[in-house]
């Protein structure tokens, strides 16, 4: 792929590239240019140019493009998905869900692009007045490998319908499916500056973003501690922020609850995306009552699970997206398996023959009766390892719960109406599920409390996100 900067397809202003590879193969799928600093102030300098134009558009007109680049992105779903699976390592038919899922959000944007947001009020004595929201200017948006796709929808859609201009930096392990989105908003009609993709590494493109006194906002998704650079670095131009950073979100399982239901919600909530997603189950609470019985059903769930390359038919679970959240995972497994924080059920080490030699795989991994304090519940785990622990009841569970610095999601499994009213109120997190986990439509307001983040992506009000009030007080 190239940087696409004010519609031009363009190498880093250094000249060197960094490759791409597939986390399950270990071969090469594509290379991109290693952007640095100057690569992200021409970027700037191009969104700033296409600023006036495109938030003077009608914004349905703005939507539109969305729209028809949705329709486009939809059609080639499993080109895109391959791409997807090829860099990022989930299986296809994820790969594709979420590729999908890209295409729903722009809909989604375009569904509410009517017009300028705002209110009218008449004061008396002050006159006729409206609040106007307009766009903040040149935003800046950091994207994670884990769910590349979606989280660029997250970012793009809002951003663009309310009439800002982009400079995005995709992850680097996982840039190229970004890459080509990016190439077929462009073909659907999207002007040359209104979105600019620089690839290149962190410590360099995304802290420039971050830095950059052009930008007037960023949004940043990816773990805590780089969030909080992120934060420093844009804290001298008082930048806006949305921070989307880590979860360890908790899932309690009640006596009452559909057992077979919950068995499934852990499967797709923890092991979905080989457990790397921000919202994933990584700890859960069963009542004791029960804890037997639905240890032995997910056991014999897991280990059905099919680990392997994700473009291969049958496997339900690819690698993790590289090296050093392997390395992570390991790590943390080790370290419980040293300090004896729990007794390891299933999986816990990576798969052994030739399929595996050259890829991120670790096995499905469940670990029973784990203490409170172990690292595997004061750490967020990014991998398909999954702490168990018995509680007593409700009180316990709720505050084992939120004993977190997280408070991502969380969700309750149970039929009982009293037990909904109260974990719905009292669990700490930004979004609270009963009887699912990880579900993320475009319309709901998705982020975290605690040190999860800050502000929300999703939903009508992500607009609000990317506008600012203007107050207009008229007297004729
Ligand atoms: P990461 O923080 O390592 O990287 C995220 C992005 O930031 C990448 O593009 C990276 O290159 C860039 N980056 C790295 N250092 C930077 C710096 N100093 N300044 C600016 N940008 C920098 O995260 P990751 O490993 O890619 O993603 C995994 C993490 O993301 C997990 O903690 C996960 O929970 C979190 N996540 C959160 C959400 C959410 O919506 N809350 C969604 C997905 C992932």
């Amino acid at each position: 792929m190239k940087l696409l900067i004010n519609g031009e397809r363009r190498d880093s202003v250094s000249g060197k590239v960094f490759t791409v590879r597939n986390p399950a193969t270990g071969d090469v799928v594509g290379e991109a240019p290693l952007g640095g600093e100057d690569d992200v102030r021409h970027a700037v300098e191009a969104a700033g140019e296409a600023f006036a134009d495109w938030s003077a558009k009608n914004p349905r007109d703005r939507a539109k493009i969305l729209f028809f680049a949705a329709e486009e992105v939809r059609r080639r779903n499993t080109e895109l998905g391959s791409l997807l699976t090829a860099e990022q390592g989930k299986p296809i038919r994820e790969a594709v869900d979420e590729i999908n899922g890209f295409a729903n959000i722009l809909e989604y944007y375009y569904a509410l692009s009517a017009g300028e947001r705002g209110e009218y009020l008449n004061l008396r004595g002050y006159g006729r007045t409206l609040v106007r929201r307009r766009p903040l200017g040149i935003c800046g948006a950091i994207i994670p490998w884990n769910m590349p796709a979606i989280i660029m929808g997250w970012k793009i859609g809002p951003a663009l319908t309310a009439g800002n201009t982009l400079v995005l930096k995709p992850a680097g392990t996982a840039p190229l499916t970004c890459g080509k989105l990016a190439e077929i908003l462009e073909g659907a009609g999207l002007p040359p500056g209104v979105l600019n993709v620089v690839t290149g590494p962190g410590e360099t493109v995304g802290r420039e973003i971050a830095r950059n006194p052009g930008i007037r906002k960023v949004s940043f998704t990816g773990e805590v501690g780089t969030g909080r650079q992120v934060a420093m670095d844009a804290a001298p131009a008082l930048k806006r922020l949305t921070l989307e950073l880590g979860g360890s979100d908790p899932m309690i399982v009640c006596d009452d609850a559909d057992i077979p239901m919950a068995v499934e919600g852990v499967i797709r909530g923890r092991f979905y995306n080989c457990g790397q997603t921000c919202t994933a189950v990584k700890r859960l609470y069963v009542y004791e009552s029960i804890a037997d019985e639905f240890i032995r059903r997910l056991t014999a769930r897991v280990e059905g699970i099919v680990v392997g390359n994700g473009m291969e038919r049958g496997v339900t679970m690819g690698p993790l997206n590289n090296q050093a959240g392997l390395e992570r995972v390991v790590r943390q497994v080790d370290t419980a398996r040293e300090r004896g924080e729990g007794e390891i059920i299933a999986g816990g080490l990576a798969p052994r023959g030739e399929n595996y030699e050259h890829g991120f795989f670790f096995l499905p991994t469940l670990i029973a009766g784990v203490p409170h304090d172990s690292v595997l519940f004061s750490e967020e785990v990014f991998g398909p390892v999954l702490p168990i622990a018995t509680v007593t009841g409700l009180d316990e569970a709720l505050e084992r719960a939120n004993d977190s610095r997280y408070g991502l999601g969380a969700s309750v499994w149970t039929r009982s109406a009293d037990v909904v009213v109260r974990a719905t109120e009292e669990l700490e997190a930004g979004i609270v599920w009963v009887n699912q986990h990880l579900r993320t439509p475009p319309e709901v307001p998705f982020g975290g409390t605690k040190e999860s983040g800050i502000g929300r992506e999703n939903g009508s009000r992500a607009l609000d996100e990317y506008t600012e009030e203007k107050s207009v007080l008229i007297r004729l």
